[in-house]
């Protein structure tokens, strides 16, 4: 540990190295007064890699042990990688929450699932705005992205002003929302900043981002060429998307139906700020019953393959009143998440064998990134002329290309690892100390550590099966009756090889000396040890061994 001394430091808990799960930290000593200001708090998707899990966030206890001294937790935008895990872990903050109209709109939605709603102190905070939050002086900056109302923060401290981009893009006619404040960003950079935290997602891409009007014009024409049922699938909180799809579909004579619970949500949330006015209220399955399928457009949850969305559902003819076949179109207006490539290919195929043509962005302009290319990165870099860049969301290869766009732009480089406390002001630039990092699984409602004995078991039980025996003892620990094994994810039932070992455990415990008997946690241990024996090498596999003793 190095010593306490006024200055400012920021440190990432999560979203460095790994797409998703964005959960930064800026600590503030001055004048012997310690504070700590969160920004954003999102989940991340489980890959291939932990297939135990299937919504990951990044580990508060390091700030849950010092949320006395959080000041406040503020949202740069409303998709789920920058706030889906608050509903889930504001209890261990604690802390007021800042966002814009829109993300409140649909934070509020997620807090009232978790009976959070009259807990949370939600604080609108409109674009564009400077507020104080603790100590820190905050200001919104507004950029184009994939969500409407996302902001960038600039975070004047005593000892310097920090830019925390969050995700952005260059957009010269994003349709929904303002153009990014570029001319903000060229008086911060006359203010002087310190340090620029940036999203390097798609910085792998050259050139200027391309425009969501392109989309809109791509979308239409393609629409306007298509008979039978269409779907379109985008992801939910897309609204000047949901606007494009919408606007392509009544251009073509097409009323529009939302299929899928995050969908209304989004529906819901953009109308009470202001949003979709000139679009009609969409129609529900029920609304939609009587209307002709070339009449019809329905935009649908499931972009990324996810296995109880509509479209996985319709994909598989498990749908309660939705199905497609010859002479129907579902079109992907998204990309594939790395890590979701498979389940997307398995319900796209599962289309096409229905007879249902799949379109994707490779057949036609039906999607943009949201995030800004290499060309958009310098753009800001030469706006911003930062001292220090802090690279951050996106995968390594990501990360270090950013690090060659701002070297370049003659800023210093620093490259983090999650966990990282990287000293800013005042002295050297550089890591001072760690803090201790890890993920969460959601699992069902709970939380587990993902390096956890809940998980860890259940991987081993995913690939190696459990083996469970019982029986029962008198008070002097001689076994009455046959002991019972059962080995789900194992053996069957009826398996011959199911008897060989129950019959070898009997015979086993029966062997156990007599002063271990009489203590039910030695007597107990010796028996698993025993199991562990009768299962003997055929299985070839280590499954998880479990004793129940019963003494009666
Ligand atoms: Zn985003």
């Amino acid at each position: 540990m190095t010593e306490y001394k006024d200055g400012l430091a920021y440190l990432p808990l999560g979203g460095t190295g790994e797409i998703g799960m964005n959960f930064n930290l800026y600590r503030l000593r001055h004048e012997g007064e310690e504070t700590w200001l969160a920004i954003d708090c999102g989940i991340g998707f489980s890959g291939n890699d932990t297939p135990e899990a299937e919504v990951l966030m990044a580990d508060p206890t390091f700030i849950a042990e010092r949320s006395e001294r959080l000041c406040g937790l503020v949202i740069t935008h409303a998709h789920e990688d920058h706030l889906g895990a608050i509903a889930h872990l504001w209890p261990y903050l604690r802390c007021p929450v800042y966002a814009t109209p829109f993300a409140a709109a649909v934070l509020r939605r997620k807090l009232g699932e978790a009976r959070l709603n009259n807990r949370v102190v939600l604080n609108v905070i409109m674009p564009a705005s400077r507020f104080d939050v603790g100590p820190f002086d905050l200001q919104f900056v507004p950029v184009t992205h994939s969500v409407v109302e996302a902001q960038s923060i600039a975070i004047r401290t005593p000892y310097g002003m920090v830019v925390h981009t969050g995700d952005w893009k260059l957009d010269p006619n994003p349709l929904v929302g303002p153009l990014t404040a570029l001319d903000t960003f060229k008086a911060l950079g006359d203010e002087g900043v310190l340090a620029m935290v940036g999203d390097s997602t798609n910085c792998l891409r050259e050139g200027p981002s391309q425009s969501e009007s392109e989309v809109r014009i791509g979308l239409t024409e393609l629409i306007a060429g298509l008979e039978g049922r269409i779907a379109v699938t985008c992801f939910a909180s897309n609204v000047a998307r949901v606007e494009s799809i919408a606007k392509a579909a009544l251009a073509s004579g097409r009323q529009v139906m939302v299929v899928g619970r995050s969908l209304r949500n989004l529906e819901s949330a953009a109308r009470e700020c202001g949003y979709l006015t000139d679009i009609p209220p969409f129609l529900t399955e029920y609304d939609a019953r009587d209307v002709p399928d070339d009449n019809l457009l329905m935009i649908i949850t499931g972009s990324q393959g996810e296995s109880r969305s509509a479209l996985s559902r319709i994909a598989s003819d498990t749908h309660s009143t939705i199905s497609l076949g010859e002479g129907d179109t579902v079109i992907y207006s998204s990309r594939v998440i790395p890590g979701n490539e498979q389940a997307v290919m398995t319900v796209q195929d599962n289309l096409t064998r229905r007879g249902v043509m799949v379109l994707t962005d490779k057949d036609g302009m039906v999607h943009v990134s949201g995030h800004a290319t290499g060309g958009d990165i310098s753009y800001l870099y030469g706006l911003v002329r930062p001292k220090y860049s802090v690279p951050t969301h996106g995968e390594w290869r990501h990360l270090t290309a950013h690090a060659a766009l701002a070297r370049e732009a003659g800023s210093d480089v620093v490259l983090l690892e999650d966990g990282d406390i990287l000293n800013l002001a005042p002295g050297e630039v550089k890591v001072e100390d760690t803090a201790p990092t890890g993920r969460l699984a959601l699992d069902g409602g709970r939380l587990l550590p993902m390096t956890g004995g809940v998980l860890a078991a259940r991987r081993r039980m995913l690939f190696n099966g459990v083996v469970l025996a019982s029986f029962a003892v008198d008070d002097e620990g001689y076994v009455i009756g046959e002991p019972r094994i059962s080995a789900p994810g194992l053996l069957d039932r009826e398996d011959p090889e199911s008897e060989r070992i129950r019959e070898d455990f009997a015979y086993a415990i029966d062997e156990i000396p007599d002063e271990l008997r009489y203590d039910d946690i030695a007597f107990r241990d010796a028996a698993r040890t025993a199991l562990r024996r009768a299962l003997g090498r055929k299985l070839q596999k280590r499954p998880l061994v479990d004793v129940h003793l019963l003494r009666v």
